[in-house]
């Protein structure tokens, strides 16, 4: 019997808008074989012509822009004018890996010390299922699907339930651009049908983007079947200030880092650990600008700061908060949800946090920053590293060496120098720790769902 278990429940209002039916095990076990039998011609076909694929969708998503990114500021709250910037991501994404991944999958000579010839030709695994979160519902995808569709592999997607549209216009999207319809299928899924998926014999590898919970029982899973696998999982980035000569453009920094996307992204600045010198001004500053921000209309051009995803989003960080401050934390702004309709939460400030409290050692996935002070880098660093998670990074630092010797020594997968962490086409992307193993993007996502053949001659 089918269970409605996606959902698109609108954050502004709270309402439940669609419902779609999620697959029988039969109808999963279907999928499976279509992917399985395409993965044959799919990984037969020229390089180039898998490519050109790939750059109809990029101009696809480039042409449906801003209807696109109207469907996620329904479903998950993204201002639109955000949500845009999104989808032209995804279109970098999908031409990067087709105007510069065909060169990077070639046959890799190499010079055998025995004499011959030896050749290692990146060959595609098969069929991957991937599980993707509802954060960044379109990049999430194509950072996985991109790299992976060029190498010549089938994909099965599992989307987040609350994201059931952006599932289904991905799948369109792909069909419009001449992909086979089995190469992409868009399964709904439920998260208890993941294990069993993964275990199928024809599914060769598994990818998830999303919470560490999520991550561990999926590698679990993995691990039994002896299934490769790359795991995305959460962050709780540090933003570190050293010296520096502009501390007001520090601050915009920092709260930008913060506030996109309502603070729910996985590298999002999280933690703001900042030396003695600049600690109050920047507690006065990054609290003055996060009060006047008041979460809006996600579908309104103008809005920079819109609903968090859901309710229950909302109620897990004002938990969050006041667990700190029952213990002594300091709420310098907001803590509460805002209004008593959809998903609104304010944007909030804290200081004063301990190791004993939820909020310094969970991932705070919402617009709520907390600012610590320390005296000098050694001590930042320190700080920075007692996270169990190590995704990604700010450093700022008018001397630059300085933030350089922070960089080396921060356990985390990306640092970025006086700029927010990002997410470049052409740069890995991933992290260490407890946020998870392998990496996406750039020529380094080429490298994990294949099979590195070594083909030898004497
Ligand atoms: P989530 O609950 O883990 O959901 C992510 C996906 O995993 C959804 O498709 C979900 O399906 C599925 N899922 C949940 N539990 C599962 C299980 N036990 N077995 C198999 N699949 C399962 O994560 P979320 O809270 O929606 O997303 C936010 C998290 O993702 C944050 O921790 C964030 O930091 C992380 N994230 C990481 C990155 C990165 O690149 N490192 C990027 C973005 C987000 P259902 O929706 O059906 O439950």
């Amino acid at each position: 019997e089918n269970n409605v278990s996606y959902k698109t429940t609108n954050p502004v209002t709270g309402l439940v808008e669609r419902e779609f039916a999620s697959l029988t095990p039969q109808e999963i076990d279907a999928a499976i074989g279509r992917a399985d039998t395409e993965f044959t011609s799919w990984r037969a076909i020229a390089v180039s012509e898998r490519a050109a694929i790939l750059l109809r969708v990029a101009q696809i998503y480039r042409a449906r822009t801003e209807e696109l990114a109207r469907i996620i500021a329904t479903e998950m709250g993204k201002p639109v004018r955000q949500g845009m910037g999104e989808v032209g991501l995804v279109a970098d994404i999908y031409e990067y890996y087709a105007t510069l991944g065909p060169a990077l999958i070639g046959d890799e000579d190499l010079k055998p010390a025995r004499g011959g010839s030896a050749v290692v030709r990146s060959t595609p695994l098969g069929v991957l299922l991937g599980v993707m979160p509802w954060n960044y519902p379109y990049y999430q995808v194509a950072r996985f699907a991109a790299p992976n569709l060029l190498l010549g592999n089938t994909i099965l997607l599992k989307h987040a339930s609350n994201c059931p549209q952006a599932a289904l216009v991905q799948e369109e999207i792909f069909r419009e651009a001449g992909l086979p319809e089995d190469a992409y299928i868009n399964l709904f899924a439920q998260s208890n049908d993941v294990e069993s998926i993964i275990a199928d014999p024809r599914v060769r590898g598994v990818s998830l983007t999303g919470s560490e919970r999520a991550g561990m029982a999926v590698a679990e899973a993995a691990g039994r079947s002896l299934k490769k696998f790359v795991l995305e999982l959460g962050g709780s980035d540090p933003f570190i200030v050293l010296e520096v000569d502009d501390l007001e453009a520090t601050i915009d920094a920092a709260v930008s880092g913060r506030m996109s996307n309502a603070g729910q992204a996985c590298t999002a600045a999280k933690r703001f650990i900042v030396i003695d010198k600049h600690y109050d001004d920047f507690v006065a500053g990054f609290t003055s600008r996060v009060s006047k921000m008041v979460p809006g209309d996600p579908q309104q051009m103008a809005t920079r700061f819109g609903p968090l995803s859901s309710l229950a989003g909302v109620t897990e960080l004002v938990a969050q908060v006041r667990d700190a401050t029952d213990q002594g934390a300091v709420l310098h702004t907001g803590g509460h949800r805002v209004g008593d309709r959809g998903s609104f939460m304010a944007a909030s400030v804290l200081t004063g946090v301990t190791p004993q409290m939820r909020a310094f050692g969970e991932e705070l996935f919402g617009p709520v920053g907390v600012i610590y002070k320390v005296a000098d880098a050694a001590e930042a660093i320190a700080l920075a590293n007692t996270s169990s998670f190590g995704l990604g990074s700010a450093v700022f630092a008018s001397d630059v060496d300085a933030a350089h010797a922070v960089a080396d020594a921060l356990d985390v997968g990306m640092v970025f120098i006086n700029e927010n962490t990002d997410s470049h086409v052409d740069l890995p992307f991933g992290g260490t720790k407890r946020s998870g193993v392998g990496r996406e993007l750039g020529r380094f996502a080429l490298d994990e769902f294949v099979n590195k053949k070594l083909i030898r001659t004497p």
